[in-house]
């Protein structure tokens, strides 16, 4: 698949991430390779792999490899009896979420396995043990006040000056959806980051020179 086909099959992957806020992410993504060819990304939740092949149609444009982190076993709100519970991809061996056999096939089906690389496990966990640095981050992971703060603290530091962070979810209205990933933006606002670009709920921000303390 060409970069148009691989967008393509990108929106009609299973998951949450709206086309328009896909389509910006590998714009971006794009225009970051350009920039720093044979780069380092990483995303924090992948889900089924929709924003992964968007992402990952930019990453193989550049020479970049993009690692797609997740448990793989569903954010809060994704658990049953919460509003983005979907009961088929339930293991029925331990009754809990996976969705890595899906992301892997979506990854296998978009000719994607040299250019993703999948990290499966919690975030904090990786992120502490992680030593590359990286030339853009994209968090979509858990929304909890926990976890969204854990993904900033533990991700955040790894962006290289000029790298881009894009951040999902973020609602500067409260009645729109939850605090967490409107906080860390403004959080990440304030320690030297600049607002490139808003598309619905996506904001995507770059790292300014030097390296800011985070708040
Ligand atoms: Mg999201």
């Amino acid at each position: 698949m060409n970069f148009e086909e691989l967008v393509d099959f990108a929106a009609s992957v299973r998951g949450f991430l709206p086309v328009p806020e896909g389509l910006a992410l590998s714009a971006h993504g794009r225009r970051r390779g350009r920039e720093r060819p044979g780069g380092t990304w990483l995303e924090v939740g992948a889900w089924c792999g929709r924003s992964t092949v968007f992402l990952g149609a930019a990453a193989r444009d550049s020479g970049s490899v993009l690692y797609s982190l997740d448990h793989h076993h569903g954010s809060e709100e994704q658990q049953a009896g919460w509003e983005h519970f979907e009961a088929d991809l339930v293991d029925g061996a331990d009754g809990r979420i996976n969705t890595l056999p899906t992301w892997q096939r979506t990854v296998a089906d978009a000719g994607l396995e040299s250019v993703v690389l999948g990290l499966v496990g919690p975030s904090a966990v990786v992120a502490a043990h992680f030593s590359q640095p990286l030339d853009l981050l994209f968090l979509d992971g858990g929304h909890g006040e926990e976890v969204a703060w854990a993904d900033y603290h533990g991700w955040v530091p790894h962006l290289v000056p000029g790298g881009l962070l894009a951040i999902h979810d973020v609602f500067p209205d409260p009645r729109d959806g939850g605090r967490p990933p409107y906080d860390i933006y403004r959080a990440a606002l304030g320690a030297g980051f600049v607002e490139d670009d808003a598309v619905g709920s996506l904001r995507v921000l770059r790292r300014s020179a030097p390296a800011a303390v985070l708040g």
